[in-house]
């Protein structure tokens, strides 16, 4: 965990939130601010390069700005707006980090270290939250049994990036936004994060580098295709039809397969950006022949990939009802079904899960703090 003194700590968690984050402010806003104030605009370009580029956390430090300046953007906005609260490092490398928010709530992200045939670091991948819990309880997933708390601000989905760079004194390559939260259910404060992330001037990373996952709200996923800089999608389909769907996604009773694949096409007609669809393969579930089969149908309406994904256990939440009853497929179930797949030349690769050991399990950790606020252990 990089250094913080108990004073930092204190210090921001009194003026957090206590005044609006200018990370939550658009260039064009940052500009408008700027000139607002009497200043010329080329200041609005220095602010937002010790912001993103320096990582400069306090307006004192800006050396280039005016005093005057500095004064007014200190009595005006914070730049930090989440801690560090603690990490849990996997023997693969893996890490997976808990944030504190201002308002006391926590959020996940994790860290993958991908390493070469020789063993060196060959890029680094972070997995970050877009919301406080989710609405939409998946039930293979522990962050859906948080419920859904409040959606991430800009500021604060960028922020994951900044301190898992800082604490490891890395560059993060790549970003998934699959953490806790359906992203598309908080598409304004995520839109407002990705056109800031893949900014020239923010410089954190390019458009190519950034994937977004979703459940499968058709209207936003076809919205998203039409903004500027469009992002790679992944889908999480994990059922070949509605009804076993229905089970275990409920969002798919509001956009069901005829309306996601719509979508999904739009999608790739627009940008050409070839789709992932993630598929947690369950015994006695979704692993038949007649599975293979449809699945295969889905994956090549358009160019795509497909992720086998084991399924990570939540037997800690307690679970009721549909995911009680969900039983891991073996590795052996897992390569024979992507062999068929491969039979029908469908592109597709097993995921390896990270940190096993670390409470893999989206929302685990998040999940455990609330239960040791509420004092239920
Ligand atoms: S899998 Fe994603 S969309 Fe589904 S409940 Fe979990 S966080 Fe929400």
């Amino acid at each position: 965990m990089f250094e913080l003194t108990d004073s930092f700590i204190k210090d921001v968690k009194d003026r957090i939130h206590k005044k609006p984050n200018i990370k939550n402010l658009s260039f064009d806003e940052v500009e408008e601010f700027v000139r607002s104030k009497g200043f010329e605009r080329y200041r609005a370009d220095q602010i937002i390069n010790d912001i993103y580029v320096k990582k400069i956390e306090t307006f004192a430090e800006m050396k280039q700005l005016p005093k005057e300046l500095k004064q007014v953007l200190e009595s005006e906005f914070e730049i930090v707006s989440i801690l560090n609260q603690r990490k849990r490092v996997s023997s693969d490398g893996s890490i997976k980090y808990l944030f504190e928010l201002a308002d006391g709530k926590s959020i996940e992200a994790v860290y993958m270290p991908w390493v070469d045939d020789k063993g060196e670091l060959d890029r680094s991948t972070l997995c970050i939250s877009s919301m406080v819990g989710c609405p939409v309880a998946c039930a293979f997933c522990a962050t859906g049994t948080l419920g859904f708390k409040r959606n991430l601000n800009p500021s604060e989905i960028i922020e994951q990036i900044f301190r898992v760079e800082k604490d490891l004194n890395t560059k993060i390559n790549n970003v998934v936004i699959m953490g806790m939260g359906e992203p598309l259910l908080n598409y304004e404060n995520v839109i407002k994060a990705l056109r800031i992330m893949t900014s020239e001037k923010s410089k954190i990373l390019s458009r190519r580098k950034i994937t977004l996952s979703s459940s499968g709200i058709a209207p936003r996923i076809k919205q998203l295709a039409n903004e500027a800089k469009p992002v790679k999608l992944a889908i999480s389909l994990h059922a070949t039809t509605n009804k076993v769907r229905e089970m275990i996604m409920p969002i798919s009773k509001s956009f069901d397969l005829t309306k996601l694949m719509d979508s999904i096409e739009y999608y790739y007609r627009k940008t050409k950006i070839p789709i992932t669809y993630e598929y947690i393969l369950f015994k006695d579930l979704n692993d038949s022949d007649e599975d293979v089969e449809r699945l295969a149908k889905i994956a090549k309406r358009v160019p795509s990939r497909v992720n086998i994904i084991p399924f990570n256990d939540i037997s800690f939440t307690l679970p009721q009802g549909i995911s009680k009853e969900l039983k891991p497929a073996t590795r052996a179930l897992m390569n024979n079904f992507a062999t068929k797949l491969r039979d029908k030349n469908v592109a597709v690769i097993i995921r390896d899960t990270f940190g096993d050991d670390i409470e893999a399990a989206c929302g685990q950790l998040a999940l455990s703090e609330e239960k040791n606020k509420s004092g239920d252990k």
